[in-house]
C-alpha cells in the first residue's frame, strides 16, 4: 500500500472533505475505545459504510497513520495501532516536556472566562466520575483528556496544541491497552489542584503538580515486558 496520496484525492476539495470526515469519525471511535487496538480497518468495509471510494478511505486512513493512531501494513492493510510499552513510555516522556511548557505559558495568565471554562470542565468530569457503565467511563476518559487539550489551547501556541492533540489521542490508546485500574486515567482532584495553582500564578507548583499527575497516569499502566515462563513456573508448581 502506497503512502503517497493520489493527486486526484488531494486536489479535489470534495474528496478531501470526505476523507477528513472519515478520519474524524474513526479517530473519535479509537479515542473513545469503541475500536480496540489491533482492530483491522478494512478499506472495502469503511468505503461501504461511508459510501466513498477506496482512494478516499485510504486518504483518511493515512491521516490517522500520520498521527500514530493507525498502522499501515504492507499487503495486510490498516489496523488500529497497537503501541508497544516503549512507545507508551515515549508518549508520556513527551507529555512531561510539552505540558511543562503549557503550564508555564498559562500560569497566572488565564482570563476570568478561561478560568470559568476550566471550572465548568472539572464539574463535568466530577459528574461523569459518579456515573456507572461503559459509556460513562468512555465519556469520562475523553473528558479528562480534554482538560489537557483545553489548557494547551489556552497556551496560544497552535503547534504545541497540535502536538498535544496527537499525544492525548495516543495516550488513550495506550491506556486502553495497558491501563490497570477501572477508574479514570486522570482523576479530577489532580486537575483541580493544577487549576488552583495556575489561577494563583504559582508556576513551579503547577508544573510540579502536572509532572506528578503525568507520572501518576503512567504508573497506573502495566508496562512490564511479558516474561516467558516455563509451564511449571507459570502454574507455580
Ligand atoms: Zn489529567
Amino acid at each position: 500500500m502506497s503512502l503517497h496520496l493520489p493527486v486526484s484525492s488531494a486536489s479535489d476539495p470534495h474528496q478531501e472533505d470526505r476523507a477528513q470526515a472519515i478520519r474524524d469519525c474513526l479517530r473519535d471511535a479509537i479515542i473513545d475505545r469503541r475500536l480496540a487496538p489491533g482492530t483491522k480497518l478494512s478499506e472495502a468495509e469503511v468505503g461501504a459504510l461511508f459510501d466513498v471510494s477506496r482512494t478516499v478511505v485510504r486518504h483518511g486512513l493515512q491521516m490517522l497513520a500520520f498521527e500514530g493512531l493507525v498502522t499501515m501494513e504492507r499487503n495486510k492493510g490498516a489496523f488500529v495501532s497497537n503501541p508497544t510499552p516503549d512507545e507508551a513510555r515515549q508518549i508520556f516522556a513527551s507529555r512531561r516536556l510539552i505540558e511543562k511548557g503549557i503550564v508555564a505559558a498559562v500560569a497566572g495568565r488565564l482570563t476570568q472566562m478561561q478560568i470559568e471554562t476550566l471550572h465548568a470542565h472539572l464539574d463535568e468530569e466530577a459528574r461523569l466520575q459518579n456515573l456507572r457503565g461503559t459509556e460513562a467511563r468512555r465519556a469520562e476518559i475523553k473528558s479528562s483528556g480534554d482538560f489537557h487539550l483545553t489548557l494547551a489551547k489556552m497556551a496560544g501556541n497552535a503547534i504545541l496544541e497540535k502536538f498535544m492533540d496527537e499525544l492525548v489521542a495516543r495516550s488513550s490508546l495506550v491506556i486502553a491497552l495497558y491501563g490497570r485500574t477501572g477508574i479514570s486515567s486522570c482523576g479530577c482532584s489532580d486537575h483541580s489542584a493544577i487549576l488552583k495553582a495556575l489561577e494563583k500564578g504559582e508556576t513551579d507548583r503547577a508544573t510540579d503538580l502536572m509532572i506528578h499527575h503525568i507520572d501518576h497516569i503512567e504508573a497506573d499502566l502495566d508496562l512490564r515486558p511479558v516474561e516467558s515462563l516455563s509451564l511449571r513456573q507459570a502454574l507455580n508448581l
